[in-house]
């Protein structure tokens, strides 16, 4: 990672030609030449959280994504586009139709970029040297394939985390059932500790904000779509996040990710600003009113944790035993016992691969009483 905390702000009044305004901003921090050499293959990682369209401002801006991969094209890099949505829907499906909602697949299509669709595309288990909260995780193979990783977030509030930037936005590189357990921690502060553990082993080189049309209220995706005009480029995550959350109105020591980024050594508490002075594009976001996982006590987190799963099983009348998915099961939890093929609960990391590679449909979805509770509400 490129140690240089400089944030380039540039004003964007709308989409049509973010392509400019982003070369601007990054031409203010030094370029993509500075991290991109010629064939480096460029992983862009946009903000996919769910199935939503572009107007709704919980997504990444496709145009965003679009500018990224013409500008990578030009630097002589790969671009190549992924992310793995929220828990929008209890199976293998919602990333897949994430990005085609959010405009994202057919970016790709048009620039001829290969898509990954991180829910799908297996997970390696890696160590985390210094990890607070996870000493080893699941990461998305993409992300270890990658030379240049670049964060392209969607500057919006956050019920738990208050803001959601770009070290936030790779919380979609690690499977759901992680994500479960870091949503249920025992508070904000840990849950942030859990993101900057995943940054950490990351190390991105570069983020890229759409900060157009961001959201405002109790985001990340039941907020309002808000106005604040600006793209903002900085090598430095943490700097970014520290200048993007006070851009709307909000003490960046008060965003969870942020204090623990700095307090392990990440970014920096004063950036360097180049471009537009902040004070002229400031604007003031509604603060979130706290989210459910927040206000609930510790116990009943843990309750809910044990009892919100969606967890894949084996159909054995179904099954072929092909082995295709125990060969692709990154956490080893399919298992032969008695003959038949059985998914370990314990290991299994609700990554759905096997699901989704099953020649015979056999592997099916078990939902908990209260997943059908939420989903019918
Ligand atoms: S991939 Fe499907 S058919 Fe093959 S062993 Fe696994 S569950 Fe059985
Ligand atoms: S059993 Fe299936 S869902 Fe569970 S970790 Fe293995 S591949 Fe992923």
């Amino acid at each position: 990672m490129i140690m240089n905390a400089r944030v380039s702000i540039v004003p964007c009044s709308d989409y049509s030609d973010v392509k400019n305004e982003i070369k601007e901003a990054l031409d203010l921090i030094g370029g993509l030449e500075k991290i991109i050499v010629p064939g480096s293959r460029v992983l862009l990682k946009p903000n996919v959280l769910a199935i939503r369209p572009p107007e709704d401002a919980v997504t990444t801006h496709p145009a965003v994504v679009s500018a990224l991969c013409e500008l990578v094209s030009e630097a002589g890099g790969i671009p190549v586009i992924g992310d793995g949505s929220g828990i929008t829907r209890p199976d293998s499906t919602a990333t897949a139709e994430a990005l085609r909602v959010s405009g994202i697949e057919a970016v790709a299509s048009a620039c001829g970029v290969e898509l990954i669709n991180f829910e799908t595309s297996g997970f390696v288990e890696v160590d985390v040297p210094g990890g607070r909260q996870f000493s080893r995780l699941y990461i998305s193979k993409a992300i270890l394939e990658a030379d240049v990783i670049i964060s392209l977030p969607k500057l919006k509030t956050h019920e738990l985390t208050l803001y959601t930037g770009a070290v936030k936005n790779f919380f979609g590189t690690v499977p759901r059932k992680i994500r479960k357990q870091a949503h249920f921690l025992e508070d904000r502060e840990l849950f942030g500790e859990a993101l900057v553990d995943i940054y950490s082993f990351i190390k991105p080189h570069l983020a890229v904000m759409d900060g157009v049309v961001g959201m405002e209220g109790d985001g990340p995706a039941g907020g309002t779509p808000a106005y604040a005009g600006v793209v903002m480029a900085s090598y430095d995550c943490v700097a970014l996040d520290m200048v993007a959350s006070e851009l709307i109105g909000f003490d960046p020591m008060q965003v969870p990710t942020n204090k623990a980024a700095l307090a392990r050594g990440f970014g920096t508490r004063h950036p360097e600003l180049v471009g537009t002075p902040l004070e002229e594009v400031k604007v003031s976001f509604k603060k979130p009113t706290g989210g459910i996982g927040a206000l609930m006590p510790p116990f009943l987190r843990k309750a809910l944790r044990r009892h919100l799963t969606v967890r894949p099983f084996i159909n054995t009348s179904r099954c072929a035993l092909c082995k295709a998915c125990v060969l692709n099961c990154s956490a080893n939890a399919i298992e032969k016992v008695d003959d038949v093929l059985k998914i370990n609960n314990e290991k299994c990391i609700q990554c759905y691969c096997c699901r989704e590679l099953c020649p015979n449909d056999a592997v099916e979805i078990k939902k908990s009483l209260l997943v059908k509770i939420v989903n019918r509400g």
